[in-house]
């Protein structure tokens, strides 16, 4: 018999997980009519990720009261990268999805998106937005730029607008897991162990209760983990300039032995120079970053450390620590 596993990330979400239960016991309960003798057994792992409201003492209630209700609660607060990796390494289900507790990912596309990996040959179903209203236009401009960017430089396929909210297989599951690295960026992972994706479009939903968690200081750190993590185009850039700086400079050099040797005036030329100094020290400084970047997230990498840390759960002997 088919099982599906619903992994919600929730940090600090009181307001929104009573709303979000509401709603998916409504699918659940359709699929199990609808279906009749093929509706599948249903799971939902709440991932607490460090919340410091009453999240945890919500999932637990939710969990006496339904067994279908798991919870792993994190030690602090890992992102919601990690809990989605969490959920994941812990759903039992042969088809798992992954869905934000804000109802921003309408449950009512979940029976859809089963009958599609069941019927066709897909191996997961995913979910992209198609307009960005209620989003301001400055944060819409950002990240169009920021996917455009990054689809030139990376092989890997990041789709704009793609949201995390998908169905996939077990196969694609396990693949996913396979990826154990500690800087994660879901949209990139992914798309980077490929599988046939079939993508649904919906027009963008507002939040159900509760704020956004994304301030655009981490917005802007989250696509710099997506750009370093699924390409090293802005490495070369050290060597692209460096060879356009040589190739500049001779000519310049020519230009002033010519220059002096012609009109004899070697004093002027004096606020050029300080000028080009403050580009190439500027331009040096740049990339030095940029490979400050890289080696900061591989130092990180070869530490090893476990992507998240378990307080409780809602059952003994969960898979504690991502590592
Ligand atoms: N979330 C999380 N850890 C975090 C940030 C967010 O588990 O550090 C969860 C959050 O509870 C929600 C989902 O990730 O279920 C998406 O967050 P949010 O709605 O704030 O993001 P947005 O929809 O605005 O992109
Ligand atoms: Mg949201």
């Amino acid at each position: 018999m088919d099982k599906i596993s619903v992994v919600v990330p929730c940090w600090n979400e009181e307001e929104a997980l009573p709303i979000y239960y509401r709603e998916m016991r409504r699918v659940m309960d359709r699929m199990r009519n609808s279906e009749k003798g093929d509706a599948p057994e249903m799971e939902l792992i709440f991932v607490d990720d460090g919340s410091e409201d009453g999240t945890l003492a919500i999932m637990k209630e939710l969990h006496r009261a339904d067994l279908r209700c798991r919870y792993l609660s994190f030690s602090r607060n890992f992102g919601k990268e990690a809990a989605i990796y969490a959920g994941l390494k812990n759903a039992s289900g042969n088809y798992v999805a992954v869905m934000d507790v804000d109802l921003q990912d309408p449950p009512s596309l979940l029976p859809e998106m089963f009958s599609i990996l069941k019927r066709e040959d897909y191996d997961s179903v995913a979910t992209r937005r198609s307009t960005r209203t209620g989003e301001s236009r400055f944060r819409s401009f950002l990240s169009e730029s920021f996917y455009k960017v990054i689809n030139r430089i990376s092989r890997t396929e990041i789709v704009n607008g793609a949201r995390d909210y998908r169905l996939m297989n077990r196969k694609m599951v396990d693949a996913v897991l396979r990826m154990s690295e500690y800087n994660r960026f879901s949209k990139g992972i992914f798309g980077w162990v490929g599988f046939r994706t079939k993508w649904l479009e919906f027009e963008n939903i507002e939040r159900s209760a509760g704020e956004t968690k994304w301030s655009l200081g981490k917005l802007f750190r989250y696509s710099m983990e997506g750009i370093t993590g699924f390409s090293v185009a802005p490495l070369s850039l050290a060597s692209i300039v460096g060879v356009l700086f040589c190739g500049l400079s001779f000519l310049l050099v020519l230009l002033i032995v010519v220059k002096t040797l012609v009109w004899g005036d070697p004093v002027s030329g004096w606020p050029s120079l300080a000028c080009i100094i403050f580009l190439v020290s500027g331009v040096q400084l740049l990339c030095t970053g940029i490979v400050g970047q890289y080696l900061s997230k591989t130092y990180l990498e070869t530490k090893h450390r476990p992507i998240f840390i378990l307080k409780d759960s809602s059952e003994e002997g969960e898979q504690n620590e991502g590592a």
